[in-house]
């Protein structure tokens, strides 16, 4: 698979503020990237970083495997990373044509990019009567017009209500389905949960997992457990193989695997060691989940 973006070793920082430390992955096309992490830990630093937008401080970058210098490569990448400038008395429409004059893009993308983003019936509308999720998806009809190979979003739902949402992450998996490579970042597990095929999980700057959704979702799972000492229980569970670490919240042990284990050979595990249970259930994790797993035990 064609590799859209390769990054190794990146180093920011401001000052003494260390935003970026040793961050590498590589963005293979056609899939769906989520940077995530929580304000502060690095996202649109990276995004700065490889739109050229932002010095980096070591470590490098490359876009298209090398065949073509940054400046060259940028052109056939879309982004939006900060609020976009559109001209408020001017039609959806006009706008789009001056993009495409200013960018040298012929006018007929313009119709095929708003229908892409659901906006073509309001074309000859005043950017100013947008609702702010219709500013967004003109914005993403804007950094299409060049059919770029990767679009990146920074926070591409951040201000919009629950339907506004909704639509830009149909857009944005419906953008998807037709080939184009996505990079976002976002603080929202369910986005990324939803939006992506792969996940990087940022924290103050490094990554903590880096890796397909799928992967992060079918790991080993983890065991809800209660019984009536819950503290024996512990200690026998403490020193099983499989089991990885433990956490007690409400009165039940959250026991997570670092190897397979089934609920009938942890039960019989247990009672052999005369402990019985009143709860026993085996999940999987959410990546909500692995999200708090991964940065409670960092
Ligand atoms: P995120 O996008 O995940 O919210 P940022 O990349 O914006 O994170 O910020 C990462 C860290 O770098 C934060 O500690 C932030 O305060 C710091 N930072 C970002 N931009 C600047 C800047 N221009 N000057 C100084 N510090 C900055």
């Amino acid at each position: 698979m064609e590799t859209i973006l390769s990054i190794d070793n990146l180093n920011k920082k401001y000052g003494n503020i260390q935003a970026l430390k040793n961050v590498s992955f590589e963005i293979k096309k056609g899939n769906v990237y989520g940077i995530l992490g929580p304000n502060g830990s690095g996202k649109s630093t990276t995004l700065g970083i490889i739109l050229n937008v932002v010095n980096k401080t070591s470590g490098s970058f490359m876009w298209f495997e090398g065949k073509t210098d940054t400046h060259h490569a940028l052109k056939k990448v879309g982004a939006i990373i900060e609020r976009p400038n559109f001209y408020p008395y001017m039609t959806a429409e006009e706008n789009l044509k001056l993009v495409c004059d200013i960018k040298g893009i012929h006018y007929d993308k313009v119709m095929e990019k708003l229908e892409v983003v659901g906006l073509l019936e309001r074309k000859d509308s005043q950017f100013q009567t947008f609702s702010l999720g219709m500013k967004q998806r003109l914005a993403i009809a804007s950094a299409l017009l060049n059919d770029p190979e990767i679009l990146i979003l920074d926070e591409p739902t951040n201000g919009l209500d629950p339907q506004g949402i909704r639509q830009i992450r149909d857009i944005i998996k419906y953008i998807a389905s037709l080939g184009t490579t996505i990079l976002l970042a976002s603080h929202l597990l369910d986005e990324v949960e939803k939006v992506c095929t792969h996940v990087v999980v940022l924290q103050k700057g490094e990554i903590l997992y880096s890796g397909s959704v799928h992967e992060i979702m079918a790991n080993e799972g983890f065991f809800e457990l209660q019984s009536d000492n819950n503290s024996e229980l512990k200690t026998l569970l403490q020193n099983h193989a499989a089991i990885d670490t433990i956490d007690e919240e409400d009165g039940k042990l959250y026991v997570f695997l670092k190897s397979p284990l089934e609920a009938a050979e942890l039960n019989r595990y247990l009672f052999q060691n005369n402990i019985s249970l009143q709860h026993l259930v085996k999940r999987k994790h959410s990546l909500e989940e692995q999200f708090l797993h991964l940065t409670n035990h960092k």
